[in-house]
């Protein structure tokens, strides 16, 4: 069971979480007509009054995005706003994941995106790693990502995690930690929650934005980190299921999951050393807890 934060935003309001609840008839509930985000806060060990957000403003504009896509004009200045709000209101002591959704939340019948109403909450709940950072194993889904003429995959939009939630439990069933989708083209395309990576004679390479991706705002900090820090070159282009196999190194990025590397595709061990991905593990680590002076403006640092 997750520790809920005891705040929500809910209908224009903060109030306590547990009153935040919706009708067993609403559109989003049974269309999947809604969008949500995934926001990362990382409290200061040290003096416990501030929390550390990163790259507020990408994810702001990425669910205003995806709310754009269901018919519903959303600010994304409004959404940032939002979101810091709801952090002061909950003062947590320990790091946490905030949800926004924006969703449909007229009562009744009939599938469509206009003529309805609109609306936007927030919750959040405490969360350690959501991936082992020591390494998972992965299998390759028999479920396919959707294309983006089935359904937008750059949009968060909830309808398309029936088939993040279909692989991961087929992966679970099967003994593995997550599971990666190939695209309609037969690429490889990500996991259930995270895009991927691997290293191949020094080159770090992820499958494209035209290989229905989540546009991934880890991914796109890693890509900079690698061009800028780690001076590696980043190629974007569609991967093949029997590159990773033989790969250098394999991970996962997502703010969830931050940079989780692979050690095991399907039957096939992958080397345990991971020199890559530990770095970037450690450089994002330090990102993400406000100590990178390089990244300063990827975070919004809030006061409680
Ligand atoms: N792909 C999918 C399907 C996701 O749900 C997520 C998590 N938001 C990601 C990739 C990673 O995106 P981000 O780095 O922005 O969290």
């Amino acid at each position: 069971m997750h520790n809920f934060l005891p705040k929500a935003y809910f209908e224009g309001k903060f109030i306590d979480f547990k009153e935040a609840n919706l009708s067993i008839a609403t559109h989003a509930l049974h269309y999947g007509t809604a969008a949500f985000g995934g926001v990362r806060g990382v409290v200061n060990k040290e003096t416990k009054d501030r929390v550390y957000i990163f790259r507020l403003d990408k994810h702001a504009k990425r669910l205003s995005n995806s709310a754009k896509i269901l018919n519903y004009e959303l600010d994304q200045q409004l959404i940032k706003k939002t979101i810091i709000e709801f952090v002061k209101h909950n003062k947590s002591e320990n790091d946490f994941y905030i949800r926004p959704l924006v969703y449909i939340s007229s009562l009744g019948i009939a599938p469509r995106l206009h003529n309805t109403e609109k609306d936007f909450l927030i919750y959040g709940l405490e969360l350690g790693n959501y991936l082992s950072p020591d390494g998972v194993k992965v299998c390759i889904s028999s479920w396919q990502r959707p294309s983006d003429n089935f359904s937008p995959s750059r949009g968060k939009l909830t309808g398309n995690y029936i088939n993040s939630s279909l692989a991961k439990t087929e992966a679970i069933n099967r003994g593995f930690d997550e599971a990666l989708m190939l695209n309609s083209n037969g690429y490889i395309s990500e996991a259930t929650g995270m895009n991927i990576f691997m290293l191949k004679d020094n080159k770090l390479i992820t499958p494209g934005l035209e290989q229905d991706i989540l546009e991934g705002i880890t991914r796109e900090s890693i890509i900079q980190i690698a061009t800028e820090e780690l001076g590696i070159e980043v190629v974007e282009r569609p991967i093949a299921k029997s590159e990773l196999i033989i790969a250098d190194e394999v991970f996962l990025s997502g703010t969830a999951a931050k940079v989780a590397p692979v050690y095991q595709v399907e039957n096939y061990n992958l080397s345990k050393h991971k020199p890559i991905a530990t770095k970037l593990q450690s450089i994002l680590g330090e990102i993400f807890e406000g100590k990178s002076k390089k990244y300063k403006d990827w975070i919004t640092e809030i006061m409680y």
